[in-house]
């Protein structure tokens, strides 16, 4: 693309698109394609599709070394793994969350019979803290379920203390954070239970696929227990138990995924670099910050808009998906005001999510924007903010 240097060259106005080819957010890595169908080719050969195979038993035994963690269990997917969880830890009455989150978090609370009770985010790194649990706290509260948004722990020290004084369990959804530590520690034992997702759109793809991880004997017994409905897969004593079971064909991809984790994680650090560096170009437009001392799998590229910034987040989101840059709104709205759960939560105020699902925006990151294009797509961005006022002027008329 050469840079656009007209507003009328955009392609939200009939220009030609700055990428013949979508960029989506959530980009799939691709595994090589012999081993892959060396792998398949196993898997028919050996006539063993599930129920705890060879396959998933590697992937669990490389997922405690990765995690430094006693005990991966593989299961479907991330949702079910926070449902088993929920059950595991006997969970009653209300469980303080975030809505600033996917849709995932939530309802698997609520399939596993808790009442969800929305606190607020901070506003620098997007996830729950104590001090925006503690007001939400009360004598029907039995846990928190933090989210480890963009792969930074969740405040666990403070949401640990907080928790351990009042008797509350804690566990997280770490599905954005597989490799990614906290005090230099791989993220994964930092609550009773985390909970990380292999879909297809995570930096460990399973195609879909997820695990729990404990340092906890018991809970990983009642965990094995429950995504088992046969009895003979019975290590505790739970109530009704469920189909949690990952495949074997799962199980493949993910290993083959862990096997190019380095190398996917090394792309997109390179990417963010570029979008950083060229961020300085972006006046009223706030990127993300990763923490520093900590690792980061980098999958995903976060943009606020701030108050006076020259174009609006929506309109932000139009022009750059006209240009195949298929930026997203995430999460937007916060879950407070999405059905099931907005009649319910009527009442809550949630000014920092509402603000946040107002101003956030994803842009590509993954194997398809290579240095080039995250050159080019910081170029538009930067263009976009310089011209606000022309091409804003224009999309209304
Ligand atoms: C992807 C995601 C989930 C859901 O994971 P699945 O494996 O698709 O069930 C849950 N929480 C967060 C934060 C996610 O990004």
């Amino acid at each position: 693309m050469r840079l656009k240097s007209l507003p009328a060259e955009l392609a939200v106005f009939g220009g030609a698109p700055a990428f013949p080819q979508e960029l989506p957010v959530g980009q799939l890595n691709v595994p090589d394609w012999d081993v892959f169908t060396d792998m398949f080719s196993d898997i028919l050969e050996r006539g063993y599709y599930t129920n705890n195979g060879p396959l998933v038993r590697q992937l669990e035994f490389e997922l405690q070394r990765i995690l430094n963690v006693r005990h991966a269990i593989c299961v479907t997917n991330c949702t079910i793994a926070l449902m088993i969880a929920a059950r595991a830890l006997d969970l009653r009455g209300e469980v303080i969350v975030p809505a600033f989150t996917f849709p995932g978090t939530v309802q698997a609370l609520a399939w596993a019979g808790a009442i969800p009770v929305f606190a607020d985010v901070d506003p620098r790194t997007h996830a729950l803290t104590s001090d925006t649990v503690h007001p939400c706290l009360s004598d029907r509260t039995t846990a928190v379920l933090g989210v480890h948004l963009w792969g930074r722990a969740c405040d666990p020290d403070r949401l640990g203390a907080l928790c351990d004084s009042h008797g509350l369990k804690l566990f997280y959804d770490a599905a954005h954070a597989f490799a990614c530590t906290h005090r230099g520690r791989p993220i994964g034992s930092l609550g009773a239970f985390e909970a990380f997702s292999f879909h297809a759109t995570k930096i460990v793809s399973g195609a879909e696929g997820g695990c729990l991880t404990t340092n906890d004997d018991e809970l990983a017994n009642r965990a094995r227990t429950l995504r088992n409905f046969h009895s003979s897969q019975t290590f505790a004593k739970v109530g009704p138990r469920i189909n949690g079971k990952m495949s074997e064909a799962q199980a493949g991809m993910a290993l083959l995924s862990l096997r190019n984790l380095d190398a996917n994680i090394a792309h997109n650090r390179d990417i963010d670099a570029i979008y950083r560096a060229r961020s300085i170009d972006w006046p009223g437009l706030r990127l993300y910050r990763h923490a520093p001392e900590e690792q980061n799998n980098y999958q995903y590229a976060v943009i606020e808009v701030l108050p006076g910034c020259r174009i609006d987040r929506d309109s932000l989101v139009e022009l750059l998906r006209a240009e195949n840059v298929l930026a997203r709104r995430y999460f937007y709205p916060g879950l407070h005001r999405v059905v099931p759960f907005s009649e319910q939560y009527l009442h809550v105020s949630l000014p920092v999510t509402d603000a946040l699902a107002k101003s956030c925006l994803q842009i590509p990151l993954g194997p398809l924007v290579d240095e080039d294009a995250a050159s080019q797509i910081s170029d538009l961005i930067a263009f976009a903010c310089a011209h606000g006022d022309a091409i804003l002027e224009r999309m209304r008329a």
